[in-house]
């Protein structure tokens, strides 16, 4: 689905408007502490409920002029303490070795989102020491402990190759002496269960198979992109939606994402959120990198839309899990 159609479903959706849900509430920025990056949309999976849509055949790939703006970027905002990297694959990115290493340098926290088969691919052999050796933290997909459910969700034999990631890591000292966390989401339309519940579950089951990791993050499937075009094909769009809305938590908005983070997309340009670009929803206060100062920061808005019930539903849900 091209970002028009699916800008219009969401908007064409018969329930409460979002902004009609906010009204009155705070929703303007806080402190800007994290800068996600998404290097592309190539990846060596092509999941079903991926709301990059990417794929092993997708050639967007952030250029080394971009990267280098992306760092600089870093430099000149003090507040920014977090690079968050993430794609498609961002190790498939040639420029990702670059990034990670620069912003090192400058003693920012850098996260890498890992799909964990990406380890075992030709030419990835040394990524996992890579990681280590500039402590890098790592945020990786799990959507289920069954292989049944992992495999549906993202191909054949992902998730014998997720586990064998996952043990690789763990050699590394992630789960232990490194950050390793996990990220789960429902196989359908439905909101996730509880994250402590689901990560005590989490940690009795893989514990079982010898694997190690810090916590799970619980996020709930967005409605756009290939779970969108799901959710359609379905026809459980519009009860998914409705499920969202009914749920809308103030609490979690407190709290979404977009207040403290920017998102940069493979080609410069400058979101609030990683879904927002996703949506070809770019930020109005920044045409460009360039165009991001202390100054403009303090006059920055938000674009909030029907989509963000997926954010602000039960516990909330952002790139770190729940909200609340
Ligand atoms: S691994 Fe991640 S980026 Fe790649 S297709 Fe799956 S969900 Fe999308
Ligand atoms: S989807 Fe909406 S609420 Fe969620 S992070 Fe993006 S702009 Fe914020």
């Amino acid at each position: 689905m091209n970002s028009a159609l699916q800008q219009q479903t969401l908007h064409d959706w018969k329930g409460i408007p979002f902004s009609r849900s906010i009204s009155g509430l705070p929703a303007g920025p806080v402190d800007l502490t994290t800068l996600q990056v998404n290097l592309g949309k190539r990846c060596n999976q092509a999941c079903l409920h991926c709301h990059v849509d990417a794929s092993p055949s997708r050639t967007e790939s952030m250029s080394r002029p971009i990267a280098e703006q992306c760092i600089d970027l870093l430099e000149r905002i003090p507040s920014l303490e977090i690079l968050d990297l993430t794609g498609g694959a961002p190790e498939m990115n040639d420029h990702f070795r670059f990034l990670v290493e620069s912003a090192r340098r400058l003693g920012k926290t850098v996260i890498d989102r890992c799909n964990l088969t990406i380890l075992s691919e030709p030419g990835f052999e040394d990524l996992a020491s890579f990681l280590q050796q500039h402590q890098v933290e790592i945020i990786a997909s799990l959507p289920c402990y069954t292989r049944e459910t992992v495999d549906r969700q993202r191909g054949h034999g992902v998730f014998d190759r997720s586990l064998a990631g996952l043990k690789e890591l763990n050699q590394w000292g992630y789960g232990t002496t490194l950050p390793l966390h996990l990220v789960y989401n429902p196989s359908g339309a439905t909101l996730p269960g509880d994250q402590a519940l689901l990560e005590a579950d989490y940690k009795t089951q893989l514990s079982a198979l010898g694997i190690q990791f810090t916590s799970l993050f619980v996020l709930a499937n967005m409605p756009i992109h290939r779970f969108l075009a799901t959710l359609l094909h379905d026809q459980t769009f519009e009860p998914y939606m409705d499920t969202l809305a009914a749920h809308f938590n103030p609490s979690a908005f407190a709290k979404v994402m977009c207040k403290s983070q920017l998102s940069v997309a493979w080609d410069g340009r400058v979101f609030d959120c990683d879904f927002n670009q996703m949506l070809e929803l770019p930020s109005p206060n920044f045409p460009t990198l360039a165009d991001i100062t202390v100054d403009a920061l303090a006059r920055r808005g938000i674009r909030y839309a029907n989509h963000c019930y997926g954010c602000t539903a039960g516990a909330g849900s952002s790139c770190g899990g729940s909200l609340t």
